[in-house]
């Protein structure tokens, strides 16, 4: 666990939001060797487009920056990459069909496998998931997922991890008006439903944007910079991108569970 705001003021924690994707399942694990590779495909059909190289960063860097955004937000940037490049805009949402349905070629066995049985739903999770959704229950706190994926998959993977009781139905993900959702709609309503002042509020994310809206709130956010690949141990570069966020707290996974306890409790 690495602590990086020294003056952390833990309330009495009340609700606890988390971020799905690579916060809790790893179901869509390797999305980005799916995204990256297509948007610079695109990139480099442009009349001005630069070398490889330049537009697979460029690429990267947005991808990167709005991740944990709906995809939509993705895709609307890299329009907007290719109008600068020479290209004619189009409905962002034809990006986001092609990248999905790319992405599902790639990570339909999972589902398949996690439905049948032939695949253990820990296999594709961030290690100590249920564990630390055991240990919240525990003290009374109410639990929130808010996914920039599409509400319907998030739901379907949600219940494909054998997670959906943990949340009660409050689980919310991108719609087709995708002006609907945002998750930091979803942490303001969550405050002022219950009435709450930001300390009482835990959001738990690995990108950007979970922990900043967390942050605006007052809220404690909570970076999981877990190594997808090994399934222990940190990455390095999640942390990098967690500490520019301000995370208040980064941690690997959730498998120590008595250290993130006593830091909440
Ligand atoms: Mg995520």
């Amino acid at each position: 666990m690495i602590v990086n705001n020294k003056e952390l003021k833990i309330g009495n924690i009340h609700s606890v939001v988390f971020d799905f994707d690579g916060t809790l399942s790893l179901i869509r694990k390797g999305w980005q060797e799916i995204m990256t590779p297509y948007f610079t495909e695109v990139l480099m059909n442009t009349p001005n487009h630069g070398l490889l190289v330049e537009e697979s960063k460029c690429a990267r860097e947005f991808i990167d920056l709005l991740t944990g955004k709906q995809t939509i937000y993705q895709c609307i940037e890299l329009d907007e990459q290719v109008v600068k490049r020479g290209g004619k805009s189009i409905n962002p949402l034809v990006y986001k069909n092609e990248y999905h349905k790319r992405l599902l070629e790639k990570i339909n066995y999972r589902r398949i496998g996690l439905a049948d049985g032939s695949i253990k739903a820990n296999d594709y999770m961030v290690p100590g998931s249920v564990k630390v959704l055991e240990m919240l229950k525990t003290h009374g706190v109410d639990l929130y997922l808010a996914s920039g994926t599409d509400e319907q998959y998030v739901k379907e993977e949600v219940e494909l991890l054998g997670l959906t009781k943990y949340f009660d139905k409050k689980i919310y993900g991108a719609r087709d008006d995708y002006k609907l959702f945002s998750k930091a709609m979803v942490i303001k309503k969550i405050i002022s439903d219950n009435n709450l002042h930001g300390s009482s509020l835990v959001g738990f994310g690995d990108g950007y944007v979970e922990i900043e809206n967390i942050k605006e709130v007052g809220g404690i956010a909570i970076g999981v910079a877990t190594n997808e690949e090994t399934m222990a141990g940190f990455d390095e570069w999640k942390v990098k991108r967690l500490t520019r966020a301000k995370a208040d707290v980064i941690i690997e996974d959730f498998n120590n569970i008595i250290e993130i306890e006593k830091l909440l409790f």
